[in-house]
């Protein structure tokens, strides 16, 4: 009798611990699971879902974007330019073992599949591994079955469109009215406005957040913004959701005006005319970095790859440097020359891409042009200025 006790606790306790794993790893541990069983499609859906995943495999394996982008959803403009860039960010990585599992897939209605998936890669020379368990919807076309998009669900405010993932609903009522505050703050303080509806998609993981836009990026974020994208938001983030959107949605505003943005100039702007109207100050006077942890050339910015760096202290340095630099320019010149370079680097032709650290060289070069055409000093003025003005914060 006491055998069958002990055997009975055993596996209670295995139960417990599969169960703390299963939550633990937010449904990396069923992707897992999936990866080692035999692929069986049961019905017509997810016999369509795998078709589909074996035409995105094969288009991937021989780099070819065409049939990458056959497979997607053109008549959603904004989704089809976020996989277009997403391809050529993948192209030019290192990722081995791609696959996608099919976890469950079933027809909603004639036109529609809702599919839940696993996808597991390796990234980089490390080798490191990244999975994401997420909800697809797939369209039919005359074309067969197309990728539209994670199975988001939609509301509208005056200037946003939210996508958001059925789980997230009370989130995204949350944020279709932080939304409007972060508009008009945005646009009080940088005097430019957006080109018609902003889309704002509610990510509930931070990983597939990642893996649906820079894949590259060595950490975990919380928003991501690029031209002709919808801004890509973490739904749970601690802290102000109208800070977040805020910054996104100066990414958006600005590189609609023009792409030539060097990152430091990007995150400057995003930090200074979105965070700062809800931080309720700058990073000085909030105390996250001193004026003389700041004082650093600004060529220090234009030599760091902020998204390569791990390190939390330097990622810190570095965005409250480029928004003190921004802070700078308007205090010392104004935000009409501020909003006149934005105008001048619009001039040069956009690169309809997202952005890529190859393009650094070209566009530091474009920005000192701009600084020496519309305020008359060169780079080594500007920086000896900078000093200047930050050791006297
Ligand atoms: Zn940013």
């Amino acid at each position: 009798m006491r055998k069958y006790y002990v055997m009975a606790g055993v596996l209670i306790v295995a139960v417990i611990i599969l169960g703390l794993i299963y939550a633990i790893s937010g449904g990396a541990f069923e992707c897992e699971i999936a990866q080692l069983m035999k692929q069986e499609p049961d019905g017509f859906a997810e016999l369509a879902v795998y078709d589909w995943i074996t035409a995105k495999l094969e288009a991937m394996e021989a780099r070819d974007i065409d049939r990458y982008l056959a497979l997607i959803d053109e008549t959603d403009k904004e989704y089809y330019t976020e996989q277009r860039n997403w391809f050529l960010i993948y192209q030019d990585s290192e990722t081995a073992d791609f696959s996608i599992r099919v976890l469950k897939a079933t027809q909603v209605d004639d036109t529609t599949i809702v599919a839940t998936l696993c996808q597991r890669y390796l990234y980089g020379p490390e080798k490191e591994k990244r999975i994401v368990k997420y909800e697809a919807r797939f369209v039919k076309t005359p074309d067969g079955w197309k990728d539209a998009d994670l199975n988001f669900k939609g509301i509208e405010t005056e200037h946003f469109i939210i996508k958001y993932p059925g789980s997230a609903e009370a989130k995204a009522m949350e944020v279709s009215t932080a939304s409007e505050d972060a508009y008009a703050s945005v646009v009080d303080g940088l005097g430019f406005e957006a080109q018609g509806k902003t889309t704002i998609k509610l990510y509930t993981d931070r990983k597939m957040l990642r893996e649906t836009s820079d894949i590259r990026v060595a950490y975990l974020y919380n928003g991501w913004a690029e031209a002709g994208e919808s801004i890509k938001m973490y739904a749970y983030r601690k802290g102000s959701p109208e800070l977040l959107i805020a910054h996104e949605l100066v990414h958006k505003i600005t590189l609609e005006i023009t792409d030539s943005q060097t990152a430091w100039l990007s995150e400057g702007l995003a930090a200074y005319f979105g965070n700062r109207p809800f931080a309720g100050g700058n990073p000085v006077q909030l105390g996250s970095s001193t004026a003389e942890d700041l004082s650093q050339p600004i060529s220090w910015l234009d030599d760091t790859t902020l998204t390569l760096l791990t390190d939390a202290e330097n990622r810190v340095l570095y965005n409250d440097m480029a928004a003190m630099v921004v802070e700078f320019i308007v205090e010392a010149y104004g935000l009409d020359k501020l909003q006149a370079i934005l105008l001048e680097l619009s001039k040069y032709p956009r690169y309809n891409r997202g952005y890529d650290y190859a393009m650094e060289p070209e566009l530091q070069q474009r920005l000192y042009q701009a600084f020496e055409t519309v305020l008359g000093i060169d780079k080594d003025t500007l920086n000896k200025q900078w000093l200047a003005w930050i050791g006297s914060q």
